[in-house]
């Protein structure tokens, strides 16, 4: 009997049989690309960065595009990705996309459903653990510390400004804020980098 999860392994290697039997080989991007821009986006598929230029890769399996693309739940930017993204892969220009209706706002609004399913699914000694870790009032630190957000206009001014603020980053990195709206294609300038 297979699970779900081994059944979609057994997809994943049928795709991949598929894609190595269509790709050109030679056309890979076996090299390293540099790149100085970086998008932040949420990992939420919905997401199409064609509406920001950036094509997917195409059926060949050759890229179309330099800029690097780091997906975090609602484009929250993260240490690890900045370090190495600014200090090693050259990236001097991060655009923040965020959407509307993300999940980041669906978890402010049932963050009890998370902890509810923390309940669950996890051992009681855990959560305990995890509670006292966060302090109290836990809802409250839970949300700051998941960093979920009401309204993704507002959501990506407060990004900017905190990736802006952090000390460990280049003093000239340039840092702007956009918003995708699901249901028309459109996006935003919120926060142009350039005006700062
Ligand atoms: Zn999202």
């Amino acid at each position: 009997m297979y699970t779900h999860k081994q059944q979609w392994l057994e997809t994943i290697q049928a795709a991949n049989r598929e894609f190595k039997d269509r790709i050109e080989k030679t056309k890979l991007p076996v090299s390293r690309t540099p790149g100085s821009k970086a998008v932040i986006t949420c990992m939420d598929p919905r997401v199409n960065l064609e509406a920001i230029g950036i094509p997917g890769f195409l059926h060949n399996g050759e890229t179309g595009s330099s800029v690097r693309i780091i997906r975090t739940v609602g484009g929250m930017a993260e240490e690890r990705s900045l370090i190495i993204g600014c200090f090693l892969a050259g990236i001097t220009e991060i655009a923040v996309l965020m959407h509307t209706d993300c999940g980041c706002c669906l978890a402010y609004d049932k963050t009890d459903v998370i902890v509810e399913n923390m309940g669950k699914k996890i051992d009681s000694s855990n959560l305990l653990h995890y509670q006292t870790l966060l302090g109290e009032p836990f809802y409250e630190r839970l949300q700051k510390r998941l960093m979920v957000f009401q309204d993704p206009y507002q959501a990506v001014i407060d990004e900017v400004n905190r990736i802006r603020n952090l000390k460990y980053l280049p003093r000239d990195l340039v840092v702007h804020g956009l918003v995708y709206d699901l249901t028309c294609g459109s996006v935003r300038v919120v926060v142009n980098g350039y005006e700062r």
